[in-house]
């Protein structure tokens, strides 16, 4: 072989690998705004008069659409792999303004809150690309778990540490399937739990759901019920308290923020001194009209989702090799199911403040070549639209100004099956381009959004591209 040829072989790998490294993740962070649609983070926006002007509206982000829904609509397995024909995002269905004669409703509004994922089913796609029955946790249509198979198991087997935090507990849905929990059912909370505290893959695990404390923060005497489900049952928890398992478990608000800097225990469990969400349902004092957010005095004892987050990053840092974290703002759910558009904002605005103290963290710590960070919802949930909209079809937000509630109104108590936003910045972000296949006109003009969606099988695909990448 000439010398020269030779010399320029090994230039163009050389250049090949500095190329393909830029390209592949040190770090990955997918944060879910559960129930947050288009309308739950514009309604933040307008209240904070941050429209356009959010971290995730820079330069460097792009902006991108998915349909999220399930394989079918059943909650247990029923042995194949087909997805039921009729559920496809289709958007002429979505916006049809006409008014159905049976039900007296917007056919468009009647076709998104009839079929739609629950957030098991969502995680489940997310996590492992795959479509499942709703409820499904990591768990197949045929009756089989997804083992080995997760993002979160994924990672770890590429030697990353890896983490799922929430504002609702952290056996729910959402964290147990993104981190890598496999059960037939999302409503087997003990059993998740005590899935994810045996896990080898899971290095930290944060959220509420503490048995000790009710939705207020305070402290259960010992004659009130418990609930120790979502900790796995009472004998867990008490292992879990004794130091019997291989965790550091903290509770208090300063023990998270302790975390925030300096050294870091190997396996951190935080489960906040809260009942069922860090603050989303805490009681309401009946002294102010019920939709001003900020109002009703927040949980003191426990830590924001942004504390959270940077708590646990601190701990999952340390490894060279780098990690996967999943960021869950899962009370935005509860406030739309609740039709909260107060608590709704607040829990919004609380995601937000986390998608800022994860940008800032990674802007100190490598830059967007080696983190990146995906912002989405597993669906949308509550059909939020503007205040006349159950008679206006799709009617816009209406802006009152900045620290005032927008006019909208909540037209389901249940999960809707639009369009969810998917924001990503960092190496691979140029990946999700060829996922984006179908175009939604209607969308586009409403949310002033490209319009072109993907699935959400496609961020389970980016992730594990980055995470594979990354050798
Ligand atoms: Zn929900």
């Amino acid at each position: 072989m000439p010398r020269r040829f030779f010399l320029g072989a090994s230039l163009l790998v050389a250049v090949f690998s500095v190329c393909s490294s830029a390209w592949a993740a040190k770090n990955v962070i997918l944060m879910i705004a559960d129930g947050g649609g288009y309308n739950q983070w514009l309604a933040a926006s307008l209240y904070q008069g941050r429209v356009g002007r959010q971290v995730y509206d820079q330069p460097g982000w792009v902006h991108w659409s998915a349909c999220t829904y399930p394989l079918n609509l059943f909650f247990r397995p029923t042995g194949n792999r087909q997805q039921l024909p009729f559920l496809v995002y289709s958007p002429a269905k979505a916006w049809d303004a006409t008014v159905q004669e049976t039900s007296g409703r917007f056919a468009g509004y009647v076709y998104l809150t009839t079929t739609y994922t629950d957030s098991a089913a969502a995680a489940t796609a997310l996590a492992t690309g795959r479509k499942t029955y709703n409820h499904a946790i990591n768990w197949s249509n045929e009756g089989h778990p997804f083992l080995g198979q997760t993002i979160a198991e994924i990672a770890k087997a590429r030697g990353k540490s890896v983490g799922v935090i929430t504002s609702v507990p952290w056996s729910h849905a959402t964290p147990a399937g993104l981190g890598g929990a496999h059960n037939i059912s999302r409503n087997h909370y003990s059993e998740i739990a005590r899935e994810m505290l045996g896990a080898t893959w899971l290095d930290v695990l944060m959220g509420a759901g503490n048995p000790d404390f009710d939705d207020n923060g305070k402290p259960l005497a010992a004659n009130e019920p418990h609930d120790y489900k979502y900790v796995g049952g009472q004998e867990t928890w008490t292992a879990l308290k004794s130091g019997k398992l291989p965790w550091k478990l903290i509770e208090k608000k300063s023990e998270f923020e302790a975390l925030a800097a300096g050294p870091t225990p190997a396996k951190v469990v935080g489960t906040a001194q809260v009942g069922s969400t860090l603050q989303e349902k805490r009681g309401r004092t009946g002294t102010h009209a019920p939709c001003e957010p900020f109002i009703d005095p927040k949980n003191a004892n426990v830590p924001s989702l942004a504390t959270m987050a940077r708590a646990a990053i601190n701990c999952l840092d340390d490894n060279p090799k780098g990690f996967y974290l999943m960021i869950e703002g899962g009370a935005v759910d509860w406030a739309n199911h609740a039709n909260e558009p107060d608590r709704l904002i607040e829990e919004q605005i609380d995601f937000v403040q986390a998608i800022e103290a994860v940008a800032a963290w990674i802007e100190s710590h490598g830059g967007w070549d080696q983190t990146l960070l995906i912002l989405t919802a597993d669906h949308e949930s509550g059909l939020l639209w503007g205040p006349d909209s159950n008679e206006v079809a799709f009617q816009p937000l209406k802006d009152r100004g900045p620290g005032r509630l927008p006019g909208l109104r909540y037209n389901s108590h249940g999960h809707a099956n639009s369009l969810v936003p998917v924001y990503a910045r960092g190496p691979g972000r140029q990946r999700f381009a060829a996922f984006a296949r179908d175009k939604d006109e209607k969308a586009a003009a409403q949310w002033g959004v490209s319009g072109q969606y993907l699935d959400n099988t496609n961020i389970f695909q980016v992730m594990r591209a980055e995470v594979d990448a990354d050798q």
